[in-house]
Parts: C-alpha cells; sequence; structure tokens
C-alpha cells in the first residue's frame, strides 16, 4: 500500500512552486502579498485557482450605447472632460465624459457617473483611455452608465499598437473578484505571470485532475483556459473540466465515507414482525403507503448483515416519527436496543411520551436519557423478557446519548432531524467494532437535485405524502399595522377552544438580554390574550420547566406559546392550529417552512400568519412563497433561488470541499458523472478506502491520474 508520506513531488520540484506561500514570490512585494492575505490569498494555488467572475471581449469593443440596454456593454473610449459637483444633502456627484475612438476620428459621447465615490475622482483625468462596461440608461439626452467598472489603459504596458502581448488587451480578458487596495487589472498581472511561471505537472497534482473517462483538457490547461481563454467555446470547455474537477473531489469524499460505513462488519438486527404487527394494529390511524413503502425498504436494511445507512426525506408533519419506532421494534424483535436521538430536550420528552403510551402495553422497556432527565418505563411483561431483564429495549435521548451511554446491544440507531446534528456526531455512532444500523431523519426540504451531493453517502428513503384528514394551511403576510387584526384573529379562535404560538425572533443571544427581551414579549401578549392563558418557552428556560410548559400546552391548560424558534422541530399538539410569526422577514424560508410545520396537525383548518417589515425584493418573494405553497420541495426551490446552493450545502458543515465554480443544481448532469466515477475509483480500488487514507486519498487519486497521463 502506498503510504502518505511516499507521495513524491514531481521531479522538478515544481509542486513545491504550486503550494508555495505568496511572500516568497520575489517581484510581488510584501504590501501586496499583505493585501493578498487579507484577502484570504496567501498561495500560489490559492490565486491560480481566484477566478474571474466574468470575461470581457476585448478583442472587439461594444460600439457606443445610442440608447439604454438591459444588457451592460463594454466599450472603450478616451477621456475628454470631467466634472464634479456637489448636489443635495453634501453629496458628491462625479462625472465623466467619454468620447469613442472610431479609427482616428472621434465620434459618440457618453456620460459616466458616480456617486460619492472619491477614490474614483482620484483615478481618471482628461485624456485617458478608458475601458467601460455597465448598462447603459437614457437621462434626457443624454446616455449615461451610472457606477460602471472601469479601467484604465496603459499605453506603455500594454503596447499601443498591440505589438506585444498583454494580459489586459485583445483577448478574451477575465474580470477577477476584486477587492480595497487590490484591482481586477492587477490580480489578471499577477496571475497572468504565475501561470507562466508554473509548470503544469505541478498544479495538476495539487488540483487532482479527473480520471483519465472524464478528462477532456489537462487540468492545467483548462485553469489556464478559465483565466484567459482564447475563444468562448474553450472558455466553456474550461469550466466543464474545472466543475467536474470540483464536483469529484467531493464526491469522493462522500464515496470514501460511504466506503468506510460499508466496510464496518455489521448484523442482520431483525424480527418477525410481531411486534411490528401488534404496534401498528393499535395505532388511531392506518399507516400511509409511503409510510408502508419506507418501512418495507428499511425491513430489507435490517435484515442484510451489512449496515445501514439510510436517509428518511419527509416534509414536516410526513409522519417520520411512527416509521423510526416501526424500524425500532424489529430491532428490538430481534433481541437489539435501538435508540433515538433528538436534537433537543423537548423533542426527546415529546417521543418518550409517545413511545410509552404506544409500547408500554405491549411490554416494551423504554428509557429517556438527556442531559437533566433520566427515567425508565415500568411496562408490563409481555414481549419484553423476564422482568429481572431490567436493560431498556429503546433508548429516547438528546445527543448526550452519543457520547455518555454504553449500549450493549445497540443493534439500530435514529437520528431525528439529523440537520441539527451535522456529521461528525453521525460518525460518533460508527466507532464500535460492530456497526449498528443508522438511520437518519431529516425535514430540511433539500431539493431532490441535491440530495444526491448532500447525502450522497447515504441511501435514501422519501415520506413523499401527507397523512390524508390533515386540515388545511393558508398563510397570510400582513405588514406590522394589521398586528390588531391578527390578534382579534387568533382571540376569536381561542374562544372556540383551539390554541395558538407566537414566535418571535431572537435579536441578542445573550443570557441577560434574551430572559429581558422574554420577558417583555411575554408582558405584552398576555394583555392581549387575556383571560386565555400564555405560557413562554425560550432557550434560557430550565429543563425541567421546559418540559412542565410543554406538558401544560399539550394538555390544553395554557392556550398559547409564546416562542422563539426552540420549537421548530419536531413539536406536535394536534389542536394547536394557529400560528403568528412576528418579525418573519428575518428568518430563513426553510426555518419558516419548518416553524409552520407546527400547525396542521389536526382536522382543524389552521392558520399562518406572518407579520413582516419586509421591503426588499427578497423579503417579499419569501412572504410572497409561503403564502403559495406549503409544499416542502416548492419551498426548498425557491429558497434555493434566493440563496443560492452555498448555504444549503453548508459545506462548511457538512464537511465537503467548498464550490468554487460549480452549481449543483445548474450542473446537475455533471454531478452525476463526477459521482459516477467517483463510485467507479473506490469499487475498482478498494486500497482507496482505508480510513487511513483518509486525507491523502484525493491526492492519491489525482497522483495516479497523472502518472497515467504523463
Ligand atoms: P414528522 O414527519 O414531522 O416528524 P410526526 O411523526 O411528528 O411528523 O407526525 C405528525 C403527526 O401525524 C403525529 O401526530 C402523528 O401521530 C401523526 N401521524 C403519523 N402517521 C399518520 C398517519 N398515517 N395517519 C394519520 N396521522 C399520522
Ligand atoms: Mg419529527
Amino acid at each position: 500500500m502506498t503510504s502518505p508520506a511516499k507521495i513524491a513531488a514531481p521531479p522538478d520540484g515544481s509542486a513545491f512552486f504550486a503550494g508555495k506561500p505568496l511572500g516568497e514570490i520575489e517581484w510581488l512585494g510584501t504590501a501586496r502579498v499583505r493585501a493578498l492575505e487579507k484577502f484570504g490569498i496567501t498561495t500560489v494555488l490559492d490565486l491560480l485557482t481566484h477566478l474571474p467572475h466574468r470575461h470581457e471581449d476585448r478583442r472587439q469593443f461594444d460600439s457606443f450605447p445610442r440608447d439604454e440596454s438591459p444588457k451592460a456593454v463594454c466599450v472603450c473610449g478616451i477621456v475628454a472632460k470631467t466634472n464634479s459637483r456637489w448636489f443635495g444633502g453634501g453629496r458628491k456627484m462625479f462625472d465623466v465624459v467619454l468620447q469613442e475612438e472610431n479609427g482616428h476620428a472621434l465620434s459618440g459621447t457618453l456620460i459616466c457617473r458616480w456617486f460619492n465615490a472619491h477614490y474614483v475622482q482620484k483615478k481618471i483625468a482628461v485624456g485617458q483611455k478608458l475601458i467601460i462596461y455597465g448598462k447603459p440608461k437614457r437621462v434626457g439626452k443624454q446616455i449615461v452608465i451610472d457606477h460602471p467598472e472601469f479601467e484604465e489603459v496603459d499605453p506603455e504596458a500594454d503596447g499601443q499598437q498591440g505589438e506585444h502581448q498583454t494580459p489586459h488587451l485583445r483577448r478574451i480578458t477575465p474580470i477577477h473578484p476584486a477587492t480595497a487596495g487590490i484591482s481586477a487589472r492587477d490580480l489578471r498581472g499577477w496571475i497572468y505571470r504565475l501561470l507562466a511561471e508554473t509548470s503544469s505537472l505541478a498544479a495538476s497534482v495539487l488540483l487532482g485532475p479527473l480520471p483519465a473517462g472524464l478528462a477532456t483538457m489537462r487540468h492545467f490547461d483548462a485553469l489556464r483556459a478559465m483565466h484567459f481563454p482564447e475563444s468562448w467555446e474553450t472558455l466553456n470547455a474550461a469550466k466543464r473540466e474545472l466543475i467536474l474537477g470540483e464536483f469529484f473531489e467531493m464526491q469522493l469524499v462522500i464515496a470514501s465515507r460511504r466506503a468506510e460505513a460499508t466496510a464496518q462488519p455489521g448484523q442482520a438486527h431483525c424480527g418477525s414482525g410481531a411486534l411490528l404487527t401488534a404496534f401498528q394494529g393499535q395505532l388511531p390511524f392506518p399507516l400511509t403507503g409511503a409510510q408502508s413503502r419506507v418501512i418495507d425498504e428499511i425491513r430489507h436494511d435490517l435484515a442484510a448483515s451489512r449496515p445501514m445507512n439510510r436517509m428518511l426525506h419527509g416534509d414536516v408533519g410526513s409522519g417520520k416519527t411512527v416509521v423510526a419506532l416501526s424500524a425500532m421494534l424489529l430491532a428490538v424483535e430481534a433481541g437489539a436496543q435501538a435508540a433515538l436521538m433528538a436534537p433537543t430536550q423537548i423533542l426527546a420528552e415529546q417521543h418518550y411520551l409517545n413511545f410509552k403510551r404506544w409500547l408500554e402495553p405491549l411490554g416494551v422497556r423504554i428509557a429517556l436519557r438527556t442531559g437533566s432527565r433520566q427515567e425508565e418505563s415500568a411496562p408490563l411483561p409481555l414481549f419484553g423478557g423476564s422482568s429481572e431483564d431490567a436493560a431498556p429495549q429503546i433508548i429516547v435521548g438528546t445527543h448526550a446519548l452519543l457520547y455518555g451511554e454504553e449500549f450493549e446491544r445497540l443493534g439500530l440507531a435514529v437520528i431525528d432531524e439529523q440537520h441539527k446534528f451535522g456529521v461528525l456526531q453521525r460518525a460518533a455512532l460508527l466507532r464500535g467494532a460492530v456497526a449498528p444500523d443508522v438511520l437518519v431523519m431529516t425535514a430540511t426540504p433539500i431539493p431532490r437535485t441535491l440530495t444526491m451531493t448532500l447525502y450522497g453517502d447515504l441511501d435514501v428513503s422519501m415520506l413523499d405524502e401527507l397523512p390524508a384528514g390533515r386540515g388545511k394551511i393558508v398563510t397570510a403576510a400582513r405588514d406590522e399595522s394589521k398586528l390588531p387584526d391578527a390578534v382579534a384573529f387568533i382571540k376569536k379562535h381561542l374562544d372556540v377552544g383551539r390554541q395558538a404560538y407566537v414566535v418571535y425572533p431572537l435579536i441578542d443571544e445573550s443570557a441577560k438580554t434574551e430572559a429581558k427581551a422574554a420577558a417583555a414579549e411575554f408582558e405584552k401578549w398576555q394583555k392581549q390574550f387575556a383571560p386565555h392563558r400564555c405560557e413562554l418557552l425560550h432557550g434560557r428556560v430550565a429543563p425541567e420547566e421546559k418540559d412542565a410548559i410543554m406538558e401544560r400546552f399539550r394538555r390544553n391548560e395554557s392556550q398559547v406559546l409564546i416562542a422563539t424558534t426552540v420549537i421548530e422541530v419536531g413539536i406536535d399538539v394536534a389542536n394547536a392550529n394557529i400560528m403568528l410569526i412576528e418579525n418573519a422577514e428575518r428568518f430563513g424560508l426553510a426555518q419558516l417552512h419548518q416553524l409552520r410545520g407546527r400547525i396542521g396537525r389536526g382536522s382543524h383548518k389552521s392558520y399562518c400568519i406572518l407579520i413582516h417589515a419586509a421591503d426588499t425584493p427578497e423579503g417579499l418573494e419569501k412572504m410572497q412563497t409561503m403564502e403559495a405553497t406549503s409544499n416542502g420541495f416548492e419551498i426548498a426551490e425557491a429558497d434555493l433561488r434566493l440563496r443560492g446552493p452555498g448555504d444549503l450545502l453548508g459545506t462548511a458543515q457538512s464537511g465537503l470541499p467548498p464550490l468554487k465554480i460549480g452549481d449543483p443544481i445548474a450542473d446537475a448532469d455533471l454531478m452525476r458523472l463526477a459521482r459516477q466515477a467517483a463510485t467507479e475509483l473506490f469499487a475498482t480500488d478498494p486500497e482507496l478506502a482505508a480510513p487511513e487514507n483518509r486525507r491523502f486519498r484525493s491526492l492519491l487519486a489525482a497522483r495516479r491520474q497523472v502518472t497515467l497521463a504523463t
């Protein structure tokens, strides 16, 4: 086996060049190196992979615009006049008259304006040649571009007559994201020079090129073309290559996780189903088709000796708990222990109470383990074996379970609302000699196209059907002036016996301010809803008190629960059919959807009132989306549109490499290719799957490919 230490640098030593700190590049100089560092760019490779966000075709500039256009233009002209003047409120406007250079004759003008941009004024002077990029609009008789991007053409460096090559002109020119003190022109020049000085092999090793079957060009050539393409076609091909590279690396990590999980020896944990049948027989409702299907999928996994590694994906209210419990009962019947982990104390408690109610009559021993409470049920000894055998069969808890409890025969671990946990904790479960079966459940609406990225290391089951007989949820977004109407509306429903949630955002999470803000909130609402009883729930309420509050709300001893997002996940009280969310614009779409999932659980029609002060197009779209749909997947798509995939992927939290240029939605077909290639690599080369190779795995893969290619 190749040990990591044996990964050799290419013979010319240039791998060291690509990985070099920029400080060692003499011609850059300390000041620039420091500025780049502030920008998060510290090595040669960082700079080489600082990719342009767009390109300008400077082989042929656009002619000066004669009218406004929604499309940006890129023109080149001579500064004929500059002017700066004050206008209302101490603000300053700087404008430049640019003249078109048509052969040798001057024709056509364009006005460029900057407001309160002192630095621009210092940079532009009459007689300069400027490249301008921006959207033209008509102001009176003139054509104007406000705040265009601009760059001076330096006649010395850029070679007026085109007698020498320059990175800046007469080509499809990259525009790199710039920052204070570093212009796009600076970056372009430095990257141009570095590309010339870096050996292709060196960069390829560090970038991790693609398996031969996927690659259409040498990886380093793709990087070069991404900055300085010869044609738009080359640019597209280069982009594809780099995206594939990025996706491939991500899929390698995912494939390695999968390989690691399945390489562990497992055990079959599946009973005959007698206990399951007894349980389902006493449920007050029939299972949905989706629930039955998913239980079958899980049963299949449990009966196999390889460890189950499955994700159950179902929108809020789709009935994941019953599925989880069914799986647990199959494991229990096979003589194993089953554990369920919930992200919050409140939720663990709720699961425990439900399980106790459903399972005590069947003689199953259940235990609750949270940071502050340990409790054991005392069932009739029917199925549970002899009563001396006191070990609990089902253990419900918070994540404290992962670290504290020594399970004797843990056969199945269920992780509820897995997005609240992250990856590391899931891994902690898998440390024993025999891996338990693992089922992770989530309601985070993730577009289907993303599941193979985020959860590519898991098998996925979908609960894509809500139980019948659910009341409809009507959602209304209203501005703050409508709050009194909303309160009156809620009171009407309280008067006929319903319950309500009021959710307010947490502005400051320090203990002191939270308690104070909460007290103020409480005062305000208690007055409005009197004589109905309000209770207050937030992160700083002591755990036992939280349980007591939830219990009273469940029993309808209190009618309004005033809460922060601690109620976001899992809470299930069917009689509560109204939710009012204050400052709704401060929550994300996914979070609003989760919150709203607390209602619409009984047969009554439910109402979600979003009181908001949204004043941006995004904020308003968020509110409209909530009003228009309660379908988790539609919400997820809208969320993706509004926030981009970065947030949703949460790569930092998921432990996956960040994506610099690929978009897992737009480039889903490339993701599929990358996934296939990564899976194949692991199938044909199990050595790569060894855990000790973890950090070097992608490098190893890369090196193999380089060896093949050279
Ligand atoms: P989630 O998927 O959000 O975790 P839960 O498991 O909390 O959903 O289920 C929501 C509610 O629906 C619970 O009160 C549960 O008892 C009920 N439920 C589950 N399955 C069904 C079903 N097949 N028919 C009717 N109600 C169901
Ligand atoms: Mg749930």
